[in-house]
């Protein structure tokens, strides 16, 4: 028996909302991972078997190999047209889902908090932000996905999970853990899982829709990455990956193309803490990503130097100004966390 971490009297302002509410409006955090464009799909496909009207709108683009997911092809990548602004000022209802914080939404950030309806946020990120009227944040929970699949039975319509619905919710499920390599130790996520493959969900499809669906160009930027980029710090245990924008043209870099690159170094015998810091020459910043093993906080690395946060093991943040100097801030602040951290 799956133990849900929602009660009924928790989710019962959004059964009310729904007696009367007819637009849902769907939003995610900026570059949509496998988590924020799953969690985004299921109550897509489950708000439309309740005949509900639902746009789904997402701050910027997202990896190609998403559109192979049925629904998909209908999100909107918000480009602040009248249509657009039409739409977030007709919801009745939006739905945040997978952050914690307006400033993971760039521009979508003011219209939402103008916004005249009602919000519910559902979320795994720590410290929820108050700009929802229900907060429903998990941050044990290994997915913003494993939260809607919660959140579908507390309302009372897990006979609404249908294959769609599951194919959504396990496509956040998979690629939050790591196709359940990290943070996947819950028993209950794999009695979740059970359920979703007997609504039709094909596993395998969605795997190799993630993981084997590269272009040659994404292999030869990875192969340049790990070959010519990744240094190393304080004796091997810490790596460092910095790709600048020409590295990444030279590949000719398509959104997404460097996603997984921080998890790499971590297959290496001994390290147990590596940053990705990605160059963004168009919006003048450096977007860091970190992960890390065991107890090693690197939420709280990412908050201390680099303006950002997220979960222990897996966290990013952004910092003005050129890659050499991100690359000077981190190999400071590596050495001045050595003083409090056992790294
Ligand atoms: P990623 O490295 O995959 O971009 O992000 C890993 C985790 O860190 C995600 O859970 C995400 O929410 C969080 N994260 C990424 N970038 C930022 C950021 O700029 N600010 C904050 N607060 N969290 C971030
Ligand atoms: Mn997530």
């Amino acid at each position: 028996m799956i133990q849900n971490y929602f009660h009924a009297d928790q989710v019962a302002p959004f059964v009310q909302w729904q007696s009367w509410a007819h637009n849902y409006l769907i939003i995610t955090h900026i570059s949509p991972d496998g988590d924020a464009i799953g969690a985004s799909l299921a109550m897509m496909h489950y708000l439309r078997s309740k005949n509900k009207n639902v746009t789904v709108m997402v701050p910027n683009d997202f990896p190609d190999y998403f559109l192979k997911i049925d629904g998909a092809e209908e999100i909107e990548v918000f480009n602040e047209s009248v249509l657009q602004l039409d739409i977030i000022n007709h919801a009745d209802v939006i739905i945040c889902l997978d952050f914690n914080d307006v400033s993971r939404i760039g521009a979508l950030n003011f219209h939402i908090i103008d916004a005249y309806c009602n919000k519910i946020m559902i979320d795994h990120h720590l410290n929820p932000q108050k700009f929802c009227d229900l907060v429903l944040s998990v941050p044990q929970a290994s997915s913003t996905c494993e939260l809607v699949y919660h959140f579908l039975c507390a309302i009372g319509s897990h006979k609404n999970i249908d294959r769609k619905v599951a194919q959504s919710i396990y496509l956040g499920m998979m690629t939050d853990t790591g196709c359940f390599s990290y943070n996947s130790n819950n028993p209950d996520i794999f009695l979740i899982v059970s359920d979703l493959l007997s609504c039709g969900v094909d596993k395998d499809y969605i795997y190799r829709t993630v993981n084997y669906s590269y272009s040659a160009d994404r292999m030869r930027l990875m192969g340049y990455a790990l070959c010519i980029s990744m240094q190393f710090y304080r004796d091997g245990q810490v790596a460092l990956i910095a790709l600048a924008d020409k590295d990444m043209k030279r590949f000719n870099y398509q959104p997404g193309d460097t996603e997984g690159f921080v998890n790499l170094p971590l297959q290496i015998l001994g390290v147990k803490m590596s940053v990705l810091i990605r160059e963004d020459k168009e919006l003048h910043k450096q977007k860091i990503s970190a992960r890390s093993v065991g107890d090693i906080p690197c939420n709280e690395f990412m908050a201390k130097f680099f303006n950002g946060g997220g979960h222990k093991n897996a966290a990013g943040g952004e910092l003005e100004g050129t890659l050499a100097h991100a690359v000077k801030v981190f190999e400071k602040s590596i050495e001045d966390w050595e003083l409090q951290n056992n790294c």
